[in-house]
């Protein structure tokens, strides 16, 4: 059995309209809330609710997930670290749920006392990265420099000579303060973060020189990504583990890759579908013809443009658009008919001797200019001729 699916993991099924999938992640979210639920697991079972709502409830992303599978969805939104080293333990993606939150809580649960204190975890880090269409189409690994904050070598991040932390002197490990304040109602006590060790309840045991005692260090280091096929400008893939280091024991950030394709010379995109085009001669157009044309990967294939064909056609051929596992998009060729600008003599003759032909038809013009147009008429005149 694979890993369970998004629509799973929400418990609704792969219909749900997003009325149903949102009644589904405020009652699982309020139920394995990691400040209401203490059972073993509850986190991550949060995590995955906070992740399968995340894709699920926006359009674009429930498309590409329905496409792309789950298997392929969610190991592309993971990639692979030159560095390596980190463990990615819990570190769930609050960013774009805090007004459900508020409504949950009171607007208690961003600014409440529970992320004060303890260590802190690390930040999340975006980076944008241009790729080309075909990149995008086929998919690729790529490169990025991301400059993050990194555990101090000295101290191996613990903020200490000697390696080793001891508990605040000045809040006893709690990492909070009390503080008395008066007030017309009578004494109130107040509690504040501790200033001492900003809340994380431990201090370095010797004060680290290299990193004064934070643990921490800036570097720049090189990530790979690995960019799955079918993604599109503003799509960003999610890398757990690989944003900034958190405080000594806190799990680190994730860092997000935030995609934007470049135009192409030969091809548009469409959804899954490639739009180019091809340039014929007005005989190819009346007569129909077999062209050549240039897939995205540089390919040659061959298509029959049927007589009689207008200009600003689309003709499609199959599965060579944007590469999905399941349904490939289709390649569009637009059939733009170009005139000679100049012709040789012979050609000048054939055309002059078309000239006349249609000089002896009525109404040519007007038969130009309104339905079937002007291609047709000349077909239809050439075999007349033939006859
Ligand atoms: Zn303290
Ligand atoms: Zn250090």
């Amino acid at each position: 059995m694979g890993p369970e699916s998004y629509y799973d993991i929400l418990g609704v099924s792969r219909d749900a309209d997003d009325k149903e999938i949102r009644k589904a992640y405020r009652n699982l979210a309020r139920k394995y809330h990691p400040d209401v639920c203490k059972e073993p697991g509850a986190e991550e079972r949060f995590k995955k609710i906070n992740e399968a709502y995340s894709v699920l409830s926006d359009p674009g992303k429930r498309a590409q997930y329905d496409r792309m599978g789950h298997e392929a969805y969610s190991s592309a939104s993971r990639g692979s670290y030159s560095g390596g080293g980190y463990s990615s333990g819990f570190s769930a993606d609050f960013s774009g749920f805090g007004d459900i939150f508020e409504t949950f809580f009171g607007g208690g649960f961003a600014g409440g006392g529970r992320q004060n204190t303890g260590p802190r975890p690390g930040a999340d880090i975006l980076v944008k990265l241009r790729i080309t269409l075909e990149e995008a189409v086929f998919g690729t690994e790529k490169e990025v420099e991301v400059e993050h904050i990194e555990p101090c070598l000295e101290c191996d991040g613990t903020g200490s000579e000697t390696k080793k932390t001891v508990i605040c002197p000045t809040c006893g490990g709690t990492g909070q303060m009390r503080q008395m304040s008066q007030s017309l109602f009578g004494n109130f006590v107040r509690m504040s973060t501790c200033s001492t060790c900003n809340g994380r309840g431990r201090v370095p045991e010797t004060r680290c020189r290299t990193c004064n005692g934070t643990g921490h260090r800036r570097a720049r280091r090189t990530v790979k990504v690995r960019i799955p096929p079918g993604v599109d400008t503003g799509m960003r893939l999610r890398m757990e583990g690989y944003g900034d280091f958190g405080d000594y024991g806190a799990p680190p950030g994730d860092l997000y890759v935030e995609i934007t394709v470049a135009p192409d010379r030969a091809f548009t995109r469409r959804g899954d579908d490639l739009e180019t085009t091809v340039d014929i001669t007005p005989a190819q157009a009346a007569l129909g013809s077999e062209v050549e044309v240039q897939t995205i990967d540089g390919r040659t294939v061959s298509l029959s443009v049927p007589a009689g064909v207008q200009h600003d056609t689309r003709l499609r051929i199959r599965g060579e658009g944007v590469r999905w596992q399941t349904k490939p998009g289709d390649m569009l060729v637009r059939v733009s008919i170009v005139i000679p600008e100049r012709l040789t003599d012979e050609e000048r003759e054939l055309y002059e001797r078309l000239l006349e032909v249609e000089g002896r038809k009525p109404s040519s013009m007007k038969g130009a200019k309104k339905g079937r147009g002007f291609f047709h008429d000349v077909v239809d005149r050439m075999k007349e001729t033939v006859k």
